[in-house]
């Protein structure tokens, strides 16, 4: 069976409406990172809140981790490429993040956690992304899931495109997270795109309402634009992908291979109002958000 023939063909891709430069911050206990989408694009990339790229093999940009804290009103992903970090949260989860699994974290009403890494030195490199929640479900029951690399649905094109489905739906390869639309409105596709040295393109139906992007964090890739052209996202480098057309058509730039992130969501157009870990609608529901964490009642 060829997955390829299950996805509607591409018949205009989407093109790159901006390129991004993450920012160099720290977080945490000082973790060193590169906050890839930033508070900025969040009206843009609704649902998305916040990604964040953390890379290095320097203890001292990591080891500190991100000891104890709140979250409220949203998900957050984590993806790890290389490395371990160990969660604890106040709900009574805990489990170890290690090398291609990913930990899907729903705060919902609230929760304290920790994410600490679990080595002395090596490489530490992995990915953070904020999802949003609706606002009827800001105050849902806290959610968590630990998915190993092995139970990630991946998949290679004739092309020699290897692709691993942590969420959505690609060429009729369900992810490793879906809910009925209906009860998770937005819809996210979070997918790993790795681009063997030689490889051909890769498309991805996408729905046009969807918010997209790519986010590459090896070699450099190309998004095709239908009409013969091309427009490169180099390394590092975030593109934010046009809401006209039907989907996303890439490639490696060049002959050495590369791997992207290729992320879209249906925006909850909803407002939006963020203090630090707390992602509401309102000011009112910030304010009452920090009360219960002071009071205790966050976890
Ligand atoms: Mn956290």
């Amino acid at each position: 069976m060829n997955p390829e023939t299950q996805d509607h063909p591409v018949l205009q891709p989407r093109g790159v409406e901006r390129l991004v430069t993450g920012q160099p911050t720290r977080d945490g206990a000082g973790v060193k990172l590169t906050r890839v989408l930033t508070q900025d694009l969040q009206q843009r990339l609704d649902p998305f809140l916040m990604l964040d790229n953390f890379a290095s093999d320097d203890p001292d940009d990591y080891g500190a981790g991100f000891p104890d804290h709140p979250h409220r009103g949203f998900e957050t992903v984590t993806y790890m490429i290389d490395g371990r970090m160990r969660h604890k949260d106040s709900a009574g989860h805990e489990g170890l993040l290690q090398n291609g699994g990913v930990q899907w974290m729903t705060a919902g009403r609230g929760l304290i956690h920790s994410e600490m890494p679990e080595q002395e030195a090596g490489v530490m490199e992995g990915f953070q992304l904020w999802l949003n929640l609706p606002a009827r479900d800001k105050l849902c029951q806290p959610g968590y899931r630990d998915i190993q690399r092995e139970e990630i649905p991946e998949f290679t094109t004739a092309a020699q495109v290897t692709v691993r489905v942590i969420s959505g739906e690609s060429h009729g390869v369900s992810g490793a997270m879906h809910r009925p639309v209906d009860q998770w409105p937005t819809d996210p596709l979070y997918l790993d795109l790795h681009f063997a040295p030689g490889a051909g393109t890769f498309s991805q139906s996408l729905p046009p309402v969807n918010n997209a992007f790519v986010y590459v964090y090896r070699g450099a890739v190309e998004v095709l634009d239908g009409a013969g052209g091309a427009t490169a996202v180099a390394l590092h480098r975030m593109a934010i992908l046009s809401n006209t057309g039907d989907g996303v058509t890439l490639r490696a730039q060049g002959s050495a291979g590369a791997r992207a992130l290729l992320i879209a969501g249906r925006p909850l157009r909803e407002p939006i109002a963020q203090h630090g870990p707390f992602v509401m609608n309102t000011r009112e529901q910030l304010v009452q958000a920090m009360q219960d964490f002071h009071n205790g009642r966050l976890g």
